[in-house]
């Protein structure tokens, strides 16, 4: 058992990357916050991990709303005591926007959720771990976060801003026993694409470019593997570090 004990919080914990996420660490014996928007799906996840014999509950969160957030980060202490884990794994796609046709709306919605929730949650649960000098955060950004041909203006900038967030994080608190490291995951088959509405044609027609050189998708519990990882003292030395984790296809750029 990688993680014995340990309490962690994941958002966006009710479906793809982040219910894979919840449900390995119970496996690896983490006592899980099952975060979402979707209160349902994440009672779902919290029943599947108890008929397993793990240890999980259900918390509802708007990671663009900051008391949702403070109260995800107090329902890990008031069940379980602390936390040691934090994955900021919520997250939308926009619509494959470029910039000459994005609205302000968009930007401050994807922004919301995709890079001011992960700022948000990482400050609030960053006074449990300086006290215990021990913590680790994770964040999903994307390869759309390292490269300028997966998607839309606005999710590209924000997971960008994830990955910078990511570093400087990393380092900021590197002597304090914190690690923050991301993962930019590739095409993972996941219900993301359900939050893609009015798919702009043009942006569709640019990225395809760079879609024919993907090898293949990838599944929920490939990129929870590198979660547990990271999560892992076995990435002790891990720190400031973006993975990726696309079978190969960014390194045809
Ligand atoms: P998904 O849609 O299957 O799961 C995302 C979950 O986040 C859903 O359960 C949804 O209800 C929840 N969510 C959405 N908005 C929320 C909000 N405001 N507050 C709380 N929860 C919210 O998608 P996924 O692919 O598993 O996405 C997980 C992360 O992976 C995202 O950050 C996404 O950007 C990133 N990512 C996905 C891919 C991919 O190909 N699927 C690739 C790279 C990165």
């Amino acid at each position: 058992m990688k993680l014995q004990d340990r309490v962690a919080v994941v958002t966006g914990a009710a479906s793809g990357m982040g219910k894979a996420i919840a449900k390995l660490y119970a496996q690896e014996g983490a006592k899980v916050v099952v975060a979402d928007l979707n209160v349902e799906g994440a009672k779902t996840v919290v029943n599947e991990i108890e008929s397993q014999g793990g240890t999980a509950t259900a918390v509802k969160v708007n990671v663009a709303e900051l008391k949702d957030i403070e109260n995800m980060i107090d329902t890990a202490v008031k069940e379980y005591g602390t936390l040691d884990i934090l994955v900021n794994n919520a997250g939308i796609m926009d619509s494959m926007e470029p910039v000459g046709e994005i609205t302000d709306e968009k930007w401050d919605l994807l922004f919301d959720i995709n890079t001011k929730g992960v700022m948000r949650a990482t400050r609030k649960a960053l006074p449990i771990f300086l006290e215990k000098q021990r913590g680790v955060i994770i964040n999903t950004a994307s390869t759309g976060g390292l490269n300028g041909a997966h998607a839309g203006v606005a999710y590209t900038a924000s997971k960008h801003a994830v990955i910078g967030i990511t570093k400087n994080t990393g380092f900021m608190y590197a002597q304090k026993g914190i690690r923050c490291n991301a993962i930019a995951p590739g095409g993972v088959e996941t219900n993301i694409g359900s939050t893609m509405k009015n798919i702009n044609e043009f942006g569709v027609s640019r990225t395809k470019l760079a879609q024919s050189v993907m090898p293949r998708g990838g599944k929920p519990e490939d990129i929870a593997q590198v979660a547990l990882f990271l999560a892992s003292d076995d990435a002790s030395f891990v720190n400031g570090a973006v993975i990726i984790a696309d079978a190969g296809w960014t390194a045809a750029f």
